[in-house]
């Protein structure tokens, strides 16, 4: 296979992970006989500090031009007092929208290794496996009008809630396709005693169930899912959401894994090519020394492998391998528990050594 893969390794660890995933994805394509070339732009901070803003035309035409996207993480205090326009992380929400990347997907699985990382009690997280999958380009962080004005002498401000019948179909359509290949039970999270935007995002998941009859459809209301999440997250297999909801949730899952360095997404495109990035930001108080934990990124690539080139056995040889080395007790400073803490480059090494030694899946 013969692929272009775009690389926006960002600002703080973003271009210390991007790194270690490159190499994995590099002894992937030695050892399966695949072709990765790739091409790195400008994101974030470093994108506005080279051309002034966030997210430079040209990054979009390297994006466009690819067949998938490698996003390492944007933002650090150095340009914390722009506007929000001129922001690292407007530079985020605008690829979001140049290339329609209208669903983003968690998965949320404990390490059985790591059930000690979480602050929940063991035979809570244990052998969790769920996928959040969240809207990504409508609801309030898009709607309009927002602004700021005065009425009757008072300031306000204003965000907007909309949604589209089309929009909240393709996102729940999503949902269902994937709990197809996973445990067949799709949870849908509202606010329908309250939101008109959640009472249709129910009657379209209810429309687009009757499509999928093997699959069961349970409907959650937002307050009782972020309950769920930490009493029972096991009865959860593939969980659906608009996007502010989804932000929040999606946050509060990936501390069921104990560390934000373990955890990997990919935004979906509607129109071209897909993102893959570590859920973690730019962790500026460790940037530079070496010490960031990159397997969300090297789980990313086993994403990207996955989902946009349907390379099952490469993306399982990934996996195995982040499972094989946490398994014998290699820890990064994030998840150490007293023992002595690898380094990024250490920890990259440790996976592609067993990716090298792993029989071909
Ligand atoms: P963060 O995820 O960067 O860091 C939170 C904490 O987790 C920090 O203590 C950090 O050291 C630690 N951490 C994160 N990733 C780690 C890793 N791979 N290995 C070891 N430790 C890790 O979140 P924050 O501190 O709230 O935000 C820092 C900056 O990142 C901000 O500018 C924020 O806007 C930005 N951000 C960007 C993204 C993104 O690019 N998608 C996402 C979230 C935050």
């Amino acid at each position: 296979m013969n692929k272009r893969i775009a690389v926006l390794a960002g600002d703080g660890i973003g271009p210390e992970v991007v790194r270690a995933g490159l190499r994995v994805l590099d002894e992937i394509a030695q050892k399966y006989g695949h072709q990765f070339e790739t091409k790195q732009a400008l994101i974030g901070g470093c994108a506005i500090d080279a051309t002034g803003l966030p997210l430079p035309q040209e990054t979009v035409d390297i994006c466009k031009q690819s067949d998938a996207i490698l996003l390492g993480a944007v933002g650090g205090p150095k340009w914390d007092t722009l506007p929000g326009e001129k922001r690292p992380e407007k530079g985020l929400l605008d690829i979001r929208k140049e290339l329609q990347l209208f669903a983003n997907l968690r998965p949320v699985s404990v390490f059985s290794s790591l059930s000690d990382a979480s602050t929940l009690k063991k035979e809570i997280v244990k052998d969790v496996d769920l996928m959040i999958v969240r809207e990504l380009t409508g609801g309030i962080y898009f709607g309009e009008p927002r602004e700021r004005k005065e009425v009757d002498g008072e300031e306000v401000a204003i965000d907007t809630l909309k949604y589209t019948r089309s929009e909240i179909e393709r996102i729940i359509r999503k949902g269902f396709e994937l709990a197809k290949v996973r445990n067949k039970k799709v949870t849908s999270v509202d606010k329908a005693n309250v939101l008109e935007s959640s009472r249709l995002w129910r009657e379209v998941a209810e429309d687009v169930a009757k499509d999928y009859p093997e699959i069961e459809l349970e409907h959650m209301l937002v307050d009782n899912a972020a309950m769920q999440l930490i009493r029972s997250p096991k009865s959860l297999d593939v969980v659906v959401t608009e996007n502010m909801f989804g932000d929040i949730l999606s946050d509060e899952a990936s501390m069921l894994t104990g560390s934000l360095g373990m955890l990997p997404s990919a935004s979906l495109s509607a129109i071209g090519p897909s993102l893959y990035e570590p859920i973690h930001g730019s962790a500026p108080d460790i940037a530079g020394k070496g010490i960031a934990n990159p397997l969300a990124t090297i789980a990313s690539v086993a994403m990207m492998l996955k989902y946009e080139f349907s390379l099952e056995k490469e993306a399982e040889a990934i996996e195995k391998a982040i499972d094989a080395v946490l398994d014998a007790g290699h820890r990064t400073v994030d998840l150490a528990q007293g023992e002595a803490a690898r380094s990024t480059d250490e920890m990259t090494e440790l996976v592609i050594q067993q990716i090298k030694a792993e029989a071909f899946v």
